[in-house]
């Protein structure tokens, strides 16, 4: 089923959490992408017509801040956040200032391949960023290159890189994979225990429309 039609949603929300979508730019092509086979997610539609600059997504934000007690602010749409860091810094700080929320970004990892001669991990915990959910999403490079088909030739290593970075930190620090049918659960969690981080397998649903 379609998402209905509607404007873009910079600011969505799922459960407890508010989600900032902020760019649809992302250097992988992963096959089971949301973003292949729908508009958006539940009410909110995620292919945004402009990428929206910091003061509309404050904007935007602000509207519902304190419609809630939201558990935690999350840098998640329908592409990389990492593409635009200056964007999440300048975010990051606003909801520290205005509400001291926990901010959580959701990145695929390649956020030091994305934004060169920036220390990125160093960056986003001093504006305030409390947590990192990195999709490693499979046990080596071969595995990696198969079901996320990235543009740049090293970023499965650096994707480890920047796990190892946020963990070194003290930022908190987690690995994701989907179960699609290329990862091997019991290694993919092995690489992120070597890591001595978290780690969240979450289960694959596939799209049949
Ligand atoms: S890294 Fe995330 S946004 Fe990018 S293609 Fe993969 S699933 Fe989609």
């Amino acid at each position: 089923m379609q998402t209905p039609d509607r404007s873009p949603s910079i600011v969505y929300w799922l459960g407890n959490s508010i989600y900032l979508n902020i760019t649809n730019k992302c250097p992988n092509r992963c096959y089971f992408c949301f973003r292949r086979f729908k508009n958006g997610i539940k009410e909110f539609k995620l292919k945004l017509e402009k990428v929206p600059n910091t003061e509309e997504v404050i904007e935007e934000l602000h509207k519902i801040l304190n419609k809630n007690n939201w558990d935690e602010i999350v840098f998640c749409g329908f592409g990389e956040p990492l593409e635009r860091l200056d964007v999440i810094l300048e975010v990051t700080r606003w909801v520290k200032k205005h509400s001291g929320k926990r901010v959580r970004v959701d990145t695929n990892g390649q956020g030091y391949l994305l934004n060169k001669g920036r220390d990125v991990v160093r960056e986003l915990k001093e504006a305030g960023v409390g947590k990192v959910c990195v999709s490693l999403n499979a046990q080596n490079k071969e595995t990696y290159n198969k079901i996320c088909k990235p543009t740049f030739k090293n970023a499965y290593e650096n994707v480890l890189e920047f796990i190892k970075r946020a963990k070194e930190s003290g930022l908190e620090t987690e690995a994701t994979a989907v179960t699609v049918s290329e990862i091997e659960v019991s290694r993919f969690k092995e690489v992120a225990e070597k890591m001595g981080v978290k780690f969240l397998v979450r289960e694959y649903i596939p799209f049949f429309w």
